[in-house]
C-alpha cells in the first residue's frame, strides 16, 4: 500500500518544470502542447519498467498515452507502484483479455440512437461531444472511441444531438462527457450550454470532466465567468487517489463551487491504487475539504485489458462498511456497479438487514450491534386517536 500521512503538505508546484516561467505553466494550452506521449518523454524523469515499455506498444493500437506535465509532477519516479503512476502509464499487463472484458463493457452503442447520444434511463441522456482528453487513465471505460487509438473514428453531430434531446420531451438532464469536454475552447462549451439552456424541458445540464484534476489550469476566469451564467449547471468530477488532491486542485475546485456549480466526485476503484479503506478515506475526507461530494465509487468496468487494475467487487463492499458510522454520512460515496451489457448503474450495499419479516426488521449497525425495528402493526394504542 502506498504511504499516507494525513497531514503532509498538498504537492503544489512546478516540479520537473522549475525553469519554466509563469506565464507558460499556468496556461492550459501550454500544459497541452507539452504533455507527455512518447515512451522517450517519460524516460527523461522516471525508468520505466519493462510492462509499462511494453504497454507503450500496446497503447498504439488500444488507448493513446498522454499525461499533462502538471499531472506528472505527482508520480513518485522512485515508486514503480506509485497510485498516479498506475493509472496512467500503459502496461504489457493490458494485452491480457478475459473472455468476461469488452470493448464496450456497458453497452453504449446498443443505447445511442444518434453518434455521441447515450440514451439508456428514460429522464436523461449522456452526451458524447469530443473523444479527447487532457490525460488518458488506462482502464478508461470508453477507450474503444477516446483517444481514437482504436480508429473507432467518433465524429458526433453536435446539431443532431441538439435535435434529438429537442424532441424528446422526457429528457430533464444531460450529461456533457466525451472524453473530456472542457478541453473544448470556451466558445464551444458556451454554445454547447447555452444551447442546452434554451431548450425547455431540459432541467439542468451536468458535465463530466477529469479536466480539473489533469489541467486545473484550464479553469480560468473566462471558462468560470461562462459557469456562472449558467441557470442550472452541475459538475462531477472524476479524482481516485488523495494525492491527486492538491493545492491547484483545492483551488479550482472552490472556485467552481464559488461561481455557483455543486461538484461531486466520482472515483473508481482500482486495484494497488485505492482499493483499501484507509486510502479512500483520506480520498473522501480531502474532497470534503473542496467541497466536493464524494458521489460515487465505482467497480471498475470490464473493459478489455483492465484485469489488472480491477478488484473483487467484495473489496468495495469492505470499504463502505468500514466507512459507515466511522465518518460522516455525507462523506460516503455511494458504491456502485455499471451492469455490464447496458443495464445502468445498480447500488451495491453492504447488508445491514439481518432479517425482514410481517414483525418487521432486524438490523445490524456499523458496530455490529443487532437492533429491532418493529413494523406498524405491532403498534398498539390504549385510547382512540380521533373521537367521532
Ligand atoms: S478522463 Fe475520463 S474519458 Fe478521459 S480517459 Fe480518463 S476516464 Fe476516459
Amino acid at each position: 500500500m502506498y504511504p499516507l500521512d494525513e497531514k503532509e503538505n498538498w504537492f503544489s508546484g512546478k516540479g520537473h518544470w522549475s525553469k519554466t516561467l509563469d506565464e507558460d505553466w499556468f496556461n492550459w494550452k501550454w500544459q497541452m502542447r507539452n504533455r507527455l506521449t512518447k515512451k522517450e518523454h517519460f524516460e527523461r524523469f522516471i525508468q520505466l519498467t519493462e510492462h509499462e515499455i511494453q504497454g507503450f506498444d500496446i497503447a498504439q493500437s488500444k488507448l493513446s498515452v498522454a499525461v499533462t506535465p502538471y499531472f506528472f509532477n505527482l508520480i513518485d519516479p522512485n515508486n514503480p507502484n506509485c497510485p498516479i503512476r498506475k493509472q496512467l502509464l500503459p502496461s504489457g499487463l493490458e494485452s491480457v483479455i478475459s473472455r468476461v472484458e469488452k470493448k464496450d463493457p456497458v453497452g453504449e452503442e446498443n443505447t445511442m440512437p444518434v453518434p455521441g447520444i447515450v440514451h439508456r434511463y428514460p429522464d436523461r441522456v449522456l452526451f458524447l461531444v469530443t473523444d479527447r482528453c487532457a490525460s488518458y487513465c488506462r482502464y478508461c471505460t470508453r477507450s474503444r472511441l477516446v483517444s481514437n487509438a482504436q480508429k473507432y473514428g467518433f465524429h458526433p453531430s453536435i446539431e443532431a444531438g441538439f435535435k434529438y434531446i429537442e424532441e424528446n420531451k422526457s429528457i430533464r438532464d444531460v450529461l456533457i462527457s466525451g472524453g473530456d469536454p472542457l478541453i473544448l475552447s470556451d466558445d464551444k462549451i458556451e454554445y454547447i450550454l447555452n444551447r442546452l439552456s434554451s431548450i425547455p424541458h431540459v432541467e439542468f445540464v451536468r458535465i463530466g470532466s477529469r479536466v480539473p484534476v489533469f489541467l486545473p489550469q484550464r479553469l480560468t476566469d473566462q471558462l468560470l465567468k461562462i459557469f456562472s451564467k449558467q441557470e442550472n449547471l452541475w459538475m462531477s468530477i472524476h479524482i481516485n487517489h488523495p494525492l491527486e488532491c492538491t493545492k491547484e486542485l483545492y483551488d479550482a475546485c472552490r472556485k467552481i463551487v464559488a461561481h455557483g456549480i455543486p461538484l461531486g466526485n466520482q472515483a473508481v476503484l482500482l486495484r494497488g491504487i485505492n482499493d483499501n479503506t484507509q486510502t479512500i478515506k483520506s480520498l473522501i475526507h480531502r474532497l470534503m475539504m473542496m467541497k466536493v461530494k464524494p458521489y460515487y465509487l465505482y467497480q471498475c468496468d470490464l473493459i478489455e485489458g483492465s484485469g489488472h487494475l480491477r478488484t473483487d467487487p467484495s473489496v468495495g463492499l469492505k470499504i463502505i462498511e468500514e466507512l459507515r458510522g466511522f465518518t460522516s454520512g455525507y462523506a460516503i460515496p455511494q458504491f456502485v456497479i455499471d451492469a455490464p451489457g447496458g443495464g445502468g448503474k445498480i447500488p451495491i450495499n453492504p447488508n445491514y438487514i439481518i432479517k425482514s419479516d410481517e414483525n418487521g426488521l432486524v438490523l445490524k449497525n456499523y458496530e455490529g450491534k443487532i437492533f429491532n425495528y418493529p413494523t406498524n402493526s405491532d403498534l398498539i394504542t390504549t385510547k382512540p386517536l380521533f373521537l367521532p
